[in-house]
Order: structure tokens, then sequence, then C-alpha cells
């Protein structure tokens, strides 16, 4: 037990002094004290299993022995500095992650979270194609910053103010929320399971999507457009899907309308989706900006855009882009021994492995409860869609999804929570997970559900 700070002492400050914004899981929110790789400790000496990562964010594992070293070390020598000088850990980060990724995607712009890497993007595709107008998918999420606001649509966030001038939503290609379904239809209460493709196969949905799509474009004020935001897999909208190709034909799209393509991989990315470093490639697309953040530090706050060299010059036409932070000597050390951990303990390999065994482990519990309304996802990226019943595919009520949520807790099982009714349980554990914990991890899940159906009945 660690009792540095009584929980009832943190209570009293949080309601003081801390955001009055709702964010903190659970009727009696964790306190957590330490973190080893999978698994987190609270304050208590409970242990749990971290399946969701801190948001998607703890890519190689808590405390990696490997980034923790190199971070102490880097500490001793030089904190920070600002990109105004040369240090060898910026030179060398930068040269290590343009090789990750296709040409003509070499220039890197570092900064230090998701939304600012997402609003320098914004600016970017602006400056680029001397054009103003933004779209991006409804359930969208692309940061919080009052310029990516713009772009985020999921209604939870959503300010009553005004944010985000220019950006146009569009309808989400989602195919099991969405009113076209093709081959994963409404048709069928219990539906096959899904093998681990790159996105569901119902090419008729596809059209439909795409027609909506195309309705967007040529109808709003967005004839000319700057830009088009994408997550390759929606996160915080609860891990949904688009038809395969969609992505492709969108593309083009927006392209013959003189606007640039940018892939969101601030969740999908650094190897999470398995078959691909990057999820833009499960969907066989070239984007033109891609931004990352989150799993980039292992949960350091660092984050990236990068570019070709055509679109970096434009930027330079209208403003001196600097950031204090951006690339610091800490933040590098640490990126590069995470693309290093990646690499040595085949980290993406293992999300392929273990995330479709996860998959379609967890697809069982479609067949067996009606109240699975579908089970998505690839690699270490996984929805459990919450509903009152196949057929109606009402969303499960909020109390209920919580209980349950909060069941799997009390059994030592951390999941997050998605989608615009937070209806959908997410998985997204570190990627060094193992095939036993995932086991583990569906027994207290299953029996959550069978907890939480006994209590309806009684
Ligand atoms: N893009 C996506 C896809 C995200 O999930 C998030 C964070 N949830 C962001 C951008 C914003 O990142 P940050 O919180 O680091 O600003």
């Amino acid at each position: 037990k660690y009792q540095s700070l009584p929980y009832s002492r943190a209570l009293e400050i949080h309601k003081q002094h801390l955001s009055p914004v709702e964010t903190a899981f659970f009727q009696k929110p964790l306190m957590l004290h330490q973190g080893h790789m999978e698994w987190l400790f609270d304050s208590e000496g409970n242990r749990y299993l971290d399946f969701f990562s801190g948001i998607v964010t703890v890519s190689v594992g808590h405390c990696h022995p490997k980034v923790t070293a190199v971070a102490q070390k880097q500490m001793d020598r030089l904190w920070h500095t600002s990109s105004v000088f040369f240090h060898p850990p910026m030179h060398e980060y930068a040269e290590k992650l343009s090789a990750l990724l296709p040409e003509p995607l070499k220039v890197i712009f570092l900064v230090n979270s998701g939304s600012e890497a997402n609003d320098l993007a914004m600016v970017m595709a602006r400056a680029y194609s001397n054009h103003t107008d933004i779209i991006s998918f409804r359930g969208a999420y692309h940061g919080c910053s009052p310029y990516t606001l713009g772009l985020t649509n999921v209604g939870l966030y959503k300010m009553d103010l005004p944010c985000g001038t220019g950006c146009q939503p569009t309808m989400c290609p989602d195919v099991f929320r969405g009113p076209w379904g093709g081959s994963y239809c409404r048709d069928s209460p219990v539906q096959t399971v899904r093998k681990c493709s790159c996105a569901p196969d119902c090419c008729q949905a596809k059209e439909q999507y795409i027609e909506q799509f195309k309705e967007t474009l040529n109808t709003s004020v967005a004839k000319s457009i700057a830009g088009f935001f994408a997550e390759p897999i929606q996160g915080v909208n609860g891990v949904v899907q688009y038809p395969k190709k969609f992505l492709k034909e969108a593309f083009a799209l927006v392209r013959e309308r003189g606007g640039v393509c940018i892939a969101d991989e601030v969740q999908t990315g650094f190897g999470r989706l398995g078959s691909h470093f990057w999820g833009f490639q499960t969907h066989d697309v070239l984007p033109d900006i891609v931004t990352m953040a989150k799993g980039i530090g292992n949960g350091f706050p660092m984050a990236a855009v990068v570019t070709t060299p055509e679109i970096a010059k434009s930027l330079a036409k209208c403003l001196h882009h600097f950031s204090t932070f951006g690339g610091s000597p800490l933040a590098c050390v640490v990126g590069s021994a995470v693309l290093e951990v990646i690499k040595e303990e085949d980290l993406q390999k293992n999300s392929q492995e273990v995330g479709t065994y996860m998959l379609l482990k967890f697809a069982e519990l479609r067949n067996e409860f009606d109240i699975v309304g579908d089970v998505r996802g690839k690699g270490l990226m996984i929805g459990i869609e919450m509903v009152q019943d196949k057929m109606s595919r009402h969303p499960l009520p909020k109390t209920e999804v919580n209980q349950i949520h909060e069941d799997c807790k009390d059994m030592g099982l951390l999941v997050g929570r998605g989608g615009s009714f937070s209806q959908t349980f997410r998985i997204t554990p570190p990627m060094c997970i193992t095939k036993p914990e995932v086991d583990f991890a569906f027994e207290v899940f299953r029996s959550a559900l069978i907890q939480h159906l006994e209590r309806r009945t009684k």
C-alpha cells in the first residue's frame, strides 16, 4: 500500500483545484500509483491489466526499462534547448522516423500533442492549397484546441462557442451504425465472425457512402477545399471502420478539388494495427500529411507532423513555425527508444498475432449475448459495441454500460469507452500483451456480461 496521499484528501484537492469537467472513469476513480509494462497498480496495492493504455498511448509498456533508461541518461546530459539549436537526438530521431514513411513523406515537424499536430496540419493544408474549407467525418476526434475542435465531431466535445471556422462535417461511413451495411447488414441478427481484414468488405455500402461524400463536396461551401482529415479507424467514436476502398476513392475526390489528404495516426500508428506500421497503409492510400502523437512517446508528451517537401515549403510563406518544446532532446531520445523497442521486440507482429487472436475470441461474445452488437477492429485496436438488442441496435443505456465497465475494473481489467452514447468498449492494450492475458481479459469481460444479465433478471 502507498499512503503518501490518502484517497479522501485527493478527492478534496480534485474538487477544489482541478478541472470540474467530468472525465474520470468509475464511481470512485482509481488512484494509480505505479505501472509495469501491461500492468497498473493502484494506491491500495491492487493490480490491473491495462487494456486501454492511458487512451491508446502506452505503446510499448508502462515504464519500459529501455525507454526509462534512455530518458534518465538524457536527463543528466541535456533536457532542453529549443529547436533554434541543433542537437543529435533531434537529427537522429528525424532520420529514424522518416525512414518509416514512404516517399515523399519525408519532412518532419516536431510538436507536443495530437491537437497541436492537427492544428499545424490544418495550417499547412490551407497554406498549400490556398483554400479554406476542411472536411472531416462525423464522429471524428482530431483534438480539443479551438482550431481542431472544428474538425472534432463527437458531440460530447463540441463546444457551444465559435471554434475552428471553415470546417465541414461529412457523413461517417460507419458500417455498423450508419444507414447502410452491405454484406455486414442489419437483416442478420447474428453476424458471421469477421476475419481481421483491413476494413469491412461491403462494396455496395461503399458506393452509397461515396455518394454522400460527393454531396458534401458539391453542395457545401467547400467546393474548393483545403483538406480532408480522417483517422484510419476512428478511436474516440468507438473503433469505427469504413468500408474497403472508401478512403481511396474519397482521397481522389478531394485531390480533384485541390485539397490535400491528412491521415490522423494519433491512435492507429506505430504498428498498433498489426498488419502495417501505419493505419493509412491498411487502406492502400498515400496521404499528403500524416499526424501522430500518443504512442509515439509511450506516454512522454510528444507529437509530429510529417509531410512532403512541397507542402512543408508552403508553410514558410505564411509563418515562422515554432514550438518551444517540440523536438526537445528528452522527447527525441524517448521517441527513438520507442521505435527501437517496437523493432527489437517485434511488437507490430505481436499486435497482429495477439490482436487477431483477441478479435476472433471476443467475436464469440457476439453470438452468445444479444447485447453485444458488434465486435470489430484490427490488431490491438478493438471495439465491442453494446446494444439493447441486435435487431434494434439501440445503444445499451449508459448506466448499464457503466456497471459492466465497473465490474471489469473490480475483477482487475481496465478497458476504455467510446462512441456517441459511450456505448462501445475500447480495447487497446500496450503492444507487449500476451495471449494468456487476452484469455484472462476475455474471462473477466464475459463474467461481467453474465453478472449484468443476472442483475437484470433479478
Ligand atoms: N487525434 C486523435 C485520433 C485522437 O484520438 C486524439 C486524442 N484522443 C487527438 C488527435 C488529440 O491528441 P491530444 O490529446 O494529444 O491533443
